[in-house]
């Protein structure tokens, strides 16, 4: 038995008012009781408690956008330098990037793992993964990454190539040859992602099917993954209309529309979470919401990509359940999941007085997208991220004195000021299951500053990989850019 003290606890944030002083008890990863505390410490008063928040949709990505040299740039340009990011071990890799998250306030992560390092193969390369996600202590849902078209753009690649200049066309070969040459056939990727969930599904991780996105998929693989989705009850997370580009492609891939071709081939249900959704339409928002499906919206990845502001209001008023996600692509580039709340409220929490039917986002709800939808879109959990007896022993802890030192009322809602202020440089300890993640605002479990120090050394060795990418950036936005304003966009 262990036990937390904080100065306040915001319990259900929106939805219970703030108590406290608490003592959190905790056994075997989950919370036992909470009793009132007649004399928490100095620093333990200062301190308010909550659920961690969540990030619905990641990749372990290791290298800020602008490390890359990729800032700027559409997503359809921009993935064509975050592909050619230096190769490091996937363990120091995944260690590295759900450690920043943890101290990002992210208790949980949907990891979508889309950006494999490549040194061993596939599968050792997902026990690497696993072994390291033990290690930090963040829990996560693993979607296997799927794809089986080797594409470059959204649509034809002989097209595509043919804007290119021939330094980049045959960069682009190449990468096409050796993604070619590693991509196993529909049915064996199934068949993996179900062995992988065998060895790796445990109290912290749990594994979804992933499709990269339809541009990436042929039908049969996903006609494969939504049965298998059916059969086992297996979650599945997939991009789906992140950029202008995308929509067009679509419309025209699928003139029957779409989320029809999506409900016709059974993966809509309450068991799928899209991420973006940046360009769905009134109309195809109301059958995900029919079905249950949940939105996971990536604010800041959406501005810095340049892909648009998703209609969140509108998905909400629809009743489609929106959760949120960081995407690695953070506003700071920081993996602040409290800031990225912030900036979901701000974009959607409408215009002038309230109009709570229009499906404007209060600072209860933003709370409910970060802590509640996002516990669904990972593990299917429909009342999440509560802190209370027999709930998961899952505890974030601000420095609340230090945010609110400047307060002259009493009763103040606790959450709203959270939502208003908080921000990683107030995260103090994070407990997940129990256990420490994050203690006095640095990693537990491990010399984090040697393991970056680390991954940093092999990623420099191996930085020459990116020059190239680095060298062709103004062809890369030129080809992209003509090809996706033509009309060859989505066309066979
Ligand atoms: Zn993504």
């Amino acid at each position: 038995m262990k036990a937390f003290a904080a100065g306040h606890l915001l319990a259900e944030p929106g939805h219970q008012k703030v108590s406290g002083p608490v003592t959190v008890a905790v056994s075997e990863g989950r919370v036992v009781a909470i009793a009132s505390h007649p004399s928490p410490s100095a620093a333990e008063a200062r301190l308010v408690a909550l659920p961690p928040l969540g990030n619905a949709h990641d990749h372990a990505r290791l290298f800020r956008n602008a490390t890359l040299g990729a800032g700027g740039l559409p997503f359809e340009a921009w993935t064509h330098l975050v592909a050619s990011a230096p190769q490091v071990d996937a363990g120091l890799a995944v260690r590295d990037a759900l450690a920043r998250a943890a101290l990002g306030g992210q208790g949980a992560m949907l990891l979508h793992y889309t950006r494999a390092q490549g040194l061993v193969d596939p599968f050792a390369e997902a026990l690497q993964a696993a072994q390291a996600i033990e290690a930090v202590g963040i829990r996560v849902a693993y979607a296997v990454a799927l794809r089986d078209l080797p594409v470059i753009g959204p649509g034809a690649n002989k097209q595509l190539l043919a804007q290119c200049s021939p330094a980049l066309r045959q960069m682009l070969r190449e990468r096409l040859a050796a993604s070619t040459a590693t991509m196993l056939p529909a049915r064996e990727q199934i068949a993996f992602t179900r062995e992988l969930a065998r060895q790796i599904d445990s109290p912290l991780i749990r594994v979804q099917y992933g499709p990269y996105g339809l541009e990436w998929c042929s039908t049969e693989l996903i006609e494969l993954t939504a049965q298998a989705s059916a059969e086992e009850g297996r979650r599945v997370h997939m991009h789906f209309l992140e950029t202008p580009y995308q929509r067009t492609w679509a419309d025209r891939r699928y003139p029957q529309g779409v989320v029809r071709f999506l409900d016709d081939v059974g993966l809509l249900s309450p068991r799928l979470s899209l991420a973006h959704c940046t360009h769905v339409r009134p109309d195809e928002m109301a059958l995900l919401a029919e079905r249950g499906v949940t939105v996971v919206s990536n604010p800041s990845s959406n501005l810095v990509l340049k892909s648009g502001v998703a209609r969140v209001p509108a998905l909400r008023a629809a009743g489609v359940r929106v959760a949120l996600g960081l995407d690695g692509l953070a506003l700071d580039e920081d993996d602040d999941a409290l800031r990225e709340m912030r900036l979901f409220m701000h974009l959607h929490k409408g215009w002038g007085f309230a109009n709570p039917a229009s499906g404007e986002v209060s600072p209860g709800d933003a709370f409910d997208a970060a802590l509640k939808a996002t516990r669904h879109a990972m593990f299917g959990l429909e009342d999440g991220a509560v802190i209370r007896p027999g709930a998961p022993a899952d505890l974030l802890f601000l420095d609340y004195a230090s945010m609110t030192d400047d307060l002259l009322l009493d009763g103040l809602d606790a959450a709203e000021l959270v939502a208003a202020r908080a921000q990683r440089a107030h995260i103090r300890h994070l407990v997940v299951a129990g256990r420490d993640v994050v203690r006095d605002g640095r990693i537990a479990g491990f010399d984090y500053p040697a393991l970056r120090a680390e991954m940093l050394a092999q990623a420099r060795a191996g930085k020459a990989r990116m020059r190239q990418a680095s060298d062709l950036r103004p062809d890369i936005d030129a080809a992209l850019g003509a090809f996706c304003r033509s009309p060859l966009l989505g066309c066979c």
